[in-house]
């Protein structure tokens, strides 16, 4: 037998075991904040794979995830270029303007924060002649290190994006202080719920609600959201 061959199936099927228990445990734990939660809400899990390689993305797909998500173009595009299932890609990092471009390969841009970009966003999918599916990232907590506009800034936001054609605003994404008490969980994730229905008040589509990382997940789906962001749960802490 050539050891080569075997060996790599062999790492690749302990690696793929090993992912496919921790979605599964995910998965039940996600049904029942669902369950305690009471919005009734579908919840999308999203496998964040960034520092991971390809064979990440692979194992999640081959345990039914759908949907991959990457914080960076370049490491995302590089796994694009070798995956070929056809994953959602979902861009949940911050985005500079000069990389709108590339943004229209994703089926999600949760990191939309700022009229400029909004408006780069827009340019590209035009260009592109395809429209662009996003969420308005919001700071709640107001912590300077966090990227996301600002509450006092949603409210214009929301009637500007209207000039901005080619965006379907699919609603609202947020980031949770690490490690913060329950409580102030729960007034972040309600406040970022609270940001969905101004943008639905606006008019926008705005079904979605983009919260929940490993730490804090169970809270969020109980405030409502509607997709968890899930990494080092998933495939061990990064380095
Ligand atoms: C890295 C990252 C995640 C996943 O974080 P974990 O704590 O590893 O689950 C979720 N959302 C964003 C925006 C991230 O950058």
């Amino acid at each position: 037998m050539p050891i080569s061959d075997s060996s790599a199936t062999a790492v690749d099927a302990a690696f793929d075991a090993a992912v496919s228990a921790r979605i599964a445990e995910v998965r039940e734990r996600m049904d029942a904040a669902m369950a305690r939660g009471g919005h009734g809400q579908p919840v999308t899990l999203i496998a964040v794979t960034k520092t991971h390689g390809p064979e990440a993305v692979l194992a999640a797909w081959r345990a039914g995830v759908l949907d991959v998500g990457e914080n960076r173009v370049q490491e995302a595009e590089a796994k694009m270029d070798v995956v070929h299932e056809p994953v959602r890609w979902h861009l949940i990092g911050h985005l500079q303007r000069n990389k709108a471009k590339a943004a229209v390969r994703f089926s999600l841009v949760h990191g939309m924060d700022s009229l400029r970009l909004a408006q780069a966003l827009d340019a590209a999918a035009l260009a592109a002649g395809t429209t662009l599916d996003v969420l308005l990232q919001v700071n709640v907590s107001g912590e300077e290190s966090k990227s996301g506009l600002a509450l006092g800034e949603v409210a214009a936001m929301v009637e500007q994006l209207h000039d901005c054609r080619q965006l379907r605003v699919m609603g609202a994404m947020t980031m949770a202080p690490f490690d913060a008490p329950e409580s102030q969980l729960r007034q972040v994730f309600a406040g970022a719920r609270q940001v969905r229905t101004q943008l639905q008040q606006a008019g926008h589509p705005a079904p979605w609600l983009s919260m929940g990382m490993s730490g804090d997940f169970e809270v969020a789906i109980e405030e409502g959201a509607t997709h968890v962001r899930l990494g080092s749960i998933l495939f061990g802490s990064r380095t």
